[in-house]
């Protein structure tokens, strides 16, 4: 077995673009644009709960990464150093090199400097700290949303908890389908682009990784107001439209998780102003309702009456 010293020089200790002292010393160091704010956030994945044992370790690598930078995109800020722990219960080579081979290709993709981590020998687990810039006071926050705002959806969601049901056995998809949701499972596109784009116009944003309405629950906790859903508005892919009408599919779409697009909130004078920004960012965006004075989420079906959806959210395998 190679030494933790020898895994890290070989697989994970890459030149940095912009850090003071990366790897190799106790602490990296790192200096902040004068003006801006640190965002720091970190999410754990452990297999047999956030991944399936036979995952390619190449999405692995892409996903944990990709997470984090969907937490930075709902703050509106520019992703720019990432630690990554890893717990792995044996040093096998090929499995390090398909990791680091999708990790490192989102990094660059986004910029990312990986400044330090750990790693230990045990049940397969992996932690990702995140940490990037926004210029001061201007984070998008979850406690911004005001009655009367438009809520609205990038892109399209529900193919990952679509995805996830058919590998439990639950749903049954085939050929072009089956590929579409698990490539939105295992390889999320994070809406960092889109998160910086929304800085000055949402009043309110959050990344969907428990499900529409938990995560749009979140904003209205925080902002202490309610949130009125059309299903019929919900975007979902062309892909998974044949299916749409199906329970399983209804409750994936609405408390799915794993999308990792951005649910935010703006006033209705911004609208053009944010399909511009649809075009600019190459993404659909989808106003699916408003925020309202109460409390929780509610949807209505296409005759208005509220629909019941058991879960909060989606609690991964459990
Ligand atoms: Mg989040």
């Amino acid at each position: 077995m190679l030494s933790e010293f020898d895994l890290i020089t070989r697989y994970f200790n890459r030149p940095t673009r912009h850090t003071v002292l990366g790897v190799g010393d106790d602490a990296a160091l790192l200096a902040l644009t004068p003006g801006h704010e640190l965002a720091a956030s970190t999410d754990t994945m452990v297999e047999g709960v956030h991944f399936f044992p036979d995952v390619e370790p190449d999405s692995l690598g892409h996903k944990a990464l990709a997470v984090n930078l969907s937490d930075l995109a709902a703050m509106g800020a520019t992703p720019k150093w990432t630690m990554l722990a890893l717990t792995i219960p044996k040093a096998d080579e090929t499995w390090l090199e398909d990791f680091a081979r999708g990790f490192f290709a989102l990094a660059a993709e986004h910029d990312v400097d990986l400044i330090g981590g750990d790693t230990a020998r045990g049940p397969r687990n992996i932690c990702v700290q995140i940490m990037g810039e926004v210029p001061h006071g201007r984070a998008l926050r979850r406690d911004g949303a005001k009655v009367g705002d438009d809520v609205w959806v990038s892109g399209h969601i529900g193919d990952a908890a679509a995805a996830v049901a058919h590998l439990k056995g639950d749903l049954r998809l085939r050929g072009s389908l089956l590929a579409h949701c698990l490539a939105r499972l295992n390889r999320p596109a994070p809406r960092v682009a889109l998160g910086r784009l929304l800085v000055g116009v949402a009043n309110s944003a959050i990344d969907i990784s428990d499900g529409l309405i938990a995560d749009l629950g979140h904003i209205c906790e925080r902002s202490a107001v309610g949130a009125a859903i059309e299903f019929a508005a919900v975007p979902c892919s062309a892909e998974l439209m044949p299916l749409r009408g199906q329970a399983l599919v209804i409750r994936a779409i609405l408390t799915g998780g794993d999308d990792y697009e951005l649910c935010f909130t703006a006033v209705a004078e911004r609208r053009s102003e944010i399909e511009a920004l649809s075009g600019q960012a190459g993404l659909a965006l989808t106003r699916i309702g408003s925020i309202v004075a109460g409390e929780g989420v509610e949807v209505v079906d296409p005759a208005g009456k509220p629909m019941s959806v058991k879960d909060g959210g989606f609690d991964h395998f459990r």
